[in-house]
């Protein structure tokens, strides 16, 4: 083997994922991320596909309501990477899934970002409730739909701006009242404070004055509460023990909510991953990548890099891996952006978005093609692609998030590795 082995193109659970699963083949990994992507405003759940909401009302089970819409995904849309990738079948669908999750969890065990399961139904702080298949460990304690019912208190701090309390109680109340909070009896608000931080403070900041000065003051109510559910920004490397100490004061388990943007719980798990894969010898650099134009030979930073194989994990507008610069573009090598299965380079964003923020947007859709061995339609032998970059799916379709992220980057590492010729030692 070459001195490198693998560039990956981008850090996000895509990148970070296929980083991992190549260097534990064996093969020596270069991954560069230039910014921050959308892993980094993700809310702190890692999704698969959101369970069909018809089903989860008639038989309240969450996992047989998942199966159906995974089923109804491979029939209806068949430019979907995991229709691509799984033909079709469900079982190996949900395999690839399991599998993929398990990685990507042993990679963030044991760090602020860790992760726990299985799929359950967590509040949001956008003021939802709604169901996550894994979640950060510190809002673990919050979930809603299994245990016995009992009384909810969510934390009032007066001085966050962007947190609703009052609008958490109310989707708690309505999510028992719909029979899908299983594990709710009553929601209640639980006054509390940031004392000597400023009168009006962001979610990012707040988490640093937490990190730095300890637990808020909390008032807790009279009664019995089965979990005081808190803002998403309980800390950044501390909050494991942020959220301890506030559960031995107050003798209540404390979960965060899921985040909205900005998202403090994003900004620990693409920090964990940086740090994960640098702790497996992967090295991470902070740079863009341009192709060259000559084999495969790339300028990151001012480094020149001819690596024998490369895996592109840019993610989609946000990442920086799709763009409109005159026309619609893949940015590295300028490979074709397709959506709905045609071509999209030429259309303009107004002909891919519709009126109605509730219908189907196919500019979210966009991306390369690419074929079940995920290699890039056009692009050059040794080349494969992973994540958000890929068209046929995007978040707010149907749910589908970081799962679909971990299963194509785990799948183009293993594919670059056989591309390679190295010794297969995954951590399948
Ligand atoms: C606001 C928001 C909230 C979300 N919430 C959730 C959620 O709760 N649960 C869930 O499962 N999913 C969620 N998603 C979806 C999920 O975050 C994305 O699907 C996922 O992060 C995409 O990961 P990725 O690794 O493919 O790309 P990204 O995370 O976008 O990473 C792309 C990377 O590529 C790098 N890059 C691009 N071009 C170059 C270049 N030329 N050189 C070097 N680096 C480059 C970028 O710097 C970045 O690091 C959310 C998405 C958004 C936008």
């Amino acid at each position: 083997m070459s001195a490198i082995d693998l560039l990956v193109i981008g850090g996000g659970v895509a990148g970070a994922v296929a980083a991992a699963v190549a260097r534990s083949a064996g093969a020596t990994v270069v991954l560069t991320r230039k910014a921050w992507g959308a892993t980094a405003l993700s809310s702190g759940a890692v999704d698969w596909i959101e369970p069909d909401p018809d089903a989860m009302s008639v038989s309240g089970d969450a996992a047989a309501a998942q199966e159906i819409s995974l089923e109804r995904l491979l029939r209806e849309r068949p430019d979907h990477p995991i229709a691509i990738l799984c033909q079709g079948e469900r079982t190996r669908a949900r395999g690839e899934a399991e599998g993929a999750l398990e990685i990507l969890a042993s990679l963030l065990d044991g760090g602020p970002a860790a992760l726990a399961g299985p799929l359950g139904l967590y509040a949001s702080a956008a003021g939802d409730v709604r169901f996550a298949d894994r979640v950060q460990a510190g809002m673990a304690a919050g979930e809603l739909s299994r245990g016995a019912p009992g009384r909810i208190g969510v934390l009032a701090l007066p001085e966050l701006e962007g947190w609703r309390p009052r609008a958490v109680v109310e989707a708690l109340l309505q999510a028992r009242d719909r029979g899908l909070a299983r594990g709710v009896a009553d929601a209640v608000e639980v006054p509390g404070s940031l004392p000597g931080a400023p009168p009006s403070i962001r979610m990012p900041d707040a988490a640093r004055w937490i990190e730095d000065h300890g637990l808020p003051r909390i008032e807790r109510p009279a009664g019995a509460l089965r979990a005081i559910l808190v803002p998403p920004v309980f800390g950044y490397r501390r909050i494991v023990e942020r959220l301890r100490e506030g559960q031995e004061l107050l003798g209540v388990p404390i979960a965060e909510t899921l985040a909205a943007s900005p998202s403090v719980p994003g900004w620990r798990l693409q920090t964990a991953l940086d740090e994960a894969l640098r702790d497996r010898g992967v090295e991470v650099l902070f740079a863009a990548a341009s192709f060259r134009g000559d084999g495969l030979g790339f300028r990151v930073g001012h480094r020149d890099i001819d690596p024998r194989a490369v895996i592109l994990a840019t993610g989609k507008f946000l990442g920086g891996g799709l763009a409109r610069e005159g026309r619609l573009r893949e940015t590295v090598f300028g490979l074709p952006v397709l959506t709905g299965g045609r071509t999209a380079e030429s259309a303009g964003v107004m002909s891919l978005t519709e009126a109605s923020w509730r219908a189907h947007q196919p500019l979210f859709d966009a991306g390369i093609g690419v074929d079940a061995r995920l290699r890039p339609q056009g692009a050059r032998p040794g080349v494969f692609a992973a994540g958000g970059v890929l068209a046929g799916w995007s978040y707010p379709d149907r749910g589908c998030g970081l799962a679909v992220c971990a299963i194509t980057g785990r799948l183009a590492a293993d594919l670059a590795i056989v591309f390679l010729g190295a010794r297969v030692e995954s951590a399948r």
